[in-house]
């Protein structure tokens, strides 16, 4: 297999702005409000449950101290199995730079609470941080920390380049600020999401996003459904193989210099779509997105997770975030 050019050949590569990092630490974290709280599935009836949660950060060094795509930290009260406190858990936020209030002082996340059987005796398993944060109701404290992450980010001149985000559940909660973002740039290039989810009913911020793509000619906005059919996807679909659906118009984006790609959400789901970027793409623009070893198999049905990222290497111009 033919070795593409390195990062320092490839055109495109972004100038990230200089961030905020770590301003509140987990030793010392600050208290905030939860000032508001709501479902944020198409449906009630969605297989999992899925809150956006607003905090307003107001008086504390997070106030107008983040970029969309940084995540925050949330001390969960109590103690582990150990007795030890709870460690922090990430949360992406879910807001453009300026906040939801427009002055960087309320921030949101989108939290899917984790349910599951217990490893020892398969009693109800509830994720202790994620349940913590979905029970908060309005006016109730808690504990923060952040923020944190200096590359899962807008560039600075967000006008120099084309975006394909791709979300699987709650990696749409960075997106969702990015192109908040985006659209009080004034920004006029070409950003194209695709969110995946199991059925229709667990879209995140269905309604909204809809509304972007129906106010801003440079937005588009696709769905995957991966266990059901739907009027306009006859077949089930995961992310990658709606990029591979939509090749006639994502293929000309994909091989111009200006485009990133970001991925985040389920740990996995890069495989599927490294491996439907390598098929889909001519050749001379594979390199602009992957870096192969020499030992990779050509047939990307054989590639293996742990091959990433060592033998198949994202390039500068893919933003990976996945948990
Ligand atoms: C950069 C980053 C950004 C993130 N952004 C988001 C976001 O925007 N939204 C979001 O919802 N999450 C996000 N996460 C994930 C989040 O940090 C938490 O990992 C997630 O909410 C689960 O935490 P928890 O405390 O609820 O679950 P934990 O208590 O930590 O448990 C995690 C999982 O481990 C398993 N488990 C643990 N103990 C047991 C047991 N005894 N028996 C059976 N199973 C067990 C369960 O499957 C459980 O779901 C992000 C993570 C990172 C790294």
């Amino acid at each position: 297999m033919s070795t593409p050019a390195t990062s320092a050949e490839i055109p495109g590569i972004p100038v990230m702005p200089e961030v905020n990092q770590h301003l509140v630490s987990p030793a010392e974290p600050v208290s905030a409000r939860v000032v508001a709280t709501r479902l944020c599935t198409a449906s009630r009836k969605a297989a999992g449950f899925v809150r956006h949660v607003e905090i307003d950060v107001s008086g504390t060094p997070l106030e107008g101290a983040w970029r969309a795509g940084q995540s925050f930290g949330v001390v969960p009260p109590g103690t582990d199995a150990k007795g030890k406190p709870h460690k922090l858990r990430l949360y992406s936020i879910a807001s453009p730079t300026r906040g939801e209030d427009g002055s960087g002082k309320i921030l949101a996340t989108t939290v899917k609470r984790s349910i599951d059987e217990h490893w020892d005796d398969h009693r109800l398993f509830l994720g202790v941080c994620s349940n913590y944060l979905c029970d908060l109701q309005e006016g109730d404290t808690v504990h923060l920390t952040g923020p944190a992450g200096k590359r899962f980010l807008v560039p600075q001149n967000p006008g120099d380049h084309d975006y394909v985000f791709i979300a699987t559940g709650t990696g749409i909660a960075p997106f969702r600020g990015m192109i908040g973002d985006l659209a009080a740039a004034g920004y006029t290039g070409n950003a194209t999401l695709i969110m995946g989810t199991p059925y229709r009913t667990d879209l995140l911020y269905d309604a909204e996003l809809r509304t972007m793509e129906r106010e801003h000619e440079w937005f588009t906005y696709r769905t995957a459904i991966s266990r059901e059919t739907t009027a306009d996807q006859p077949r089930p679909m995961y992310v990658q193989d709606r990029l591979e659906a939509d090749a006639e118009q994502l293929v000309p984006l994909l091989t111009s210099e200006r485009t990133l790609i970001y991925i985040c959400g389920i740990a996995g789901m890069e495989l599927g779509i490294l491996r439907a970027l390598w098929t889909m793409l001519p050749p001379h623009a594979r390199g602009q997105y992957l870096s192969i070893a020499e030992d990779v198999p050509a047939d990307p049905a054989l590639w293996d997770r742990r091959m990433i990222p060592r033998q198949i290497k994202p390039t500068k111009r893919v933003m990976m975030e996945v948990y």
